[in-house]
């Protein structure tokens, strides 16, 4: 299986000097099975680069969309998408139902000419929709299993078990959240042995003293689930906008001092092998 990073900031595109070593793109990861299945995760300003690598392929199998929830910054790059408008690409959005609601109001209402130029009739893809459930969903002879984040919004964290590895993506999570929706042992045994689990880790402790209800979670908090379930790497995810490259190196090689599990900062471009 194998995993690139097409945006990993969260909130808010950063692009500029200061971010270019992570990226300043949002949430966007394209994932191929090892039978060689493609399944693409998020919609923010990321996919657009993506989208542009696709259009390379001649006859191009169904590609599955996870989206995780309709924030801004997990939907926005979507009209941007240019395999939307072509007949050949068939697509298929995969989603709770709720989310599917709210990525129409949010999405494709903002195709109606005016705010953007395209318009609804210019998507020519072949689109479907699936409604996904808490037994999750199969896609390439691979089962995806999810888990209900703590956000202020219904929002999917994702385990893909793919032969003997696995992979978890579980971003815009609040792990130590007053009033979880899914409490932190449901996290531990849903990340359980993982090979590489990529978290939320958009606060530092310090943030986190007023950002605490946002629905993010801090570098120390992913660590600890990360070690109570025997994840092998994490990689920490939806940087903060604010946060340069410098800031978040520093942070960092401090935390790897705090722990045994290999730690990294994801990177917009980096792919990884499982
Ligand atoms: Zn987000
Ligand atoms: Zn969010």
């Amino acid at each position: 299986m194998k995993v690139t990073f097409y945006g990993v900031r969260g909130s808010i595109p950063a692009p500029g000097c200061e971010t270019s070593r992570y990226g300043g793109n949002t949430t966007c990861a394209e994932v191929i099975t090892t039978g060689g299945y493609r399944m693409i995760i998020d919609c923010g300003t990321g996919i657009r680069k993506l989208g542009i690598k696709l259009l390379k392929e001649k006859d191009p199998a169904t590609i599955p969309i996870f989206i995780t929830h309709a924030h801004w910054d997990h939907v926005q790059g979507l009209p941007f998408f240019l395999p939307i408008y072509m007949p050949r690409f068939k697509l298929m959005f995969v989603s709770a139902n709720d989310g599917f609601d709210r990525l129409y109001q949010t999405l494709y209402n903002q195709m109606d000419g005016y705010v953007f130029p395209a318009d609804l009739q210019e998507v020519q893809s072949q689109v479907k929709y699936e409604i996904i459930d808490a037994k999750g969903f199969d896609f390439g002879g691979v089962h995806f299993d999810t888990i209900l984040n703590n956000h202020p919004v219904p929002t999917h964290g994702l385990r893909i078990k793919d032969g003997k590895k696995t992979f978890v993506f579980i971003t815009d999570n609040e792990l130590q959240a007053a009033n979880p929706i899914t409490p932190f042992s449901d996290f531990v045994a849903f990340c359980q042995g993982a090979d590489i689990l990529v978290h939320d880790a958009q606060y530092t402790e310090e943030d986190m003293k007023r950002t605490r209800g946002w629905g993010h979670s801090t570098f120390s908090e992913a660590i600890k689930l990360a070690e109570e379930a025997g994840v092998k790497r994490l990689g920490f995810f939806h940087h903060d906008p604010e946060r340069t490259d410098d800031q978040l190196d520093e942070i960092i090689k401090q935390m790897q001092g705090t722990t045994q599990i290999k730690l990294f900062g994801t990177r917009e471009g980096e792919e990884l092998d499982l």
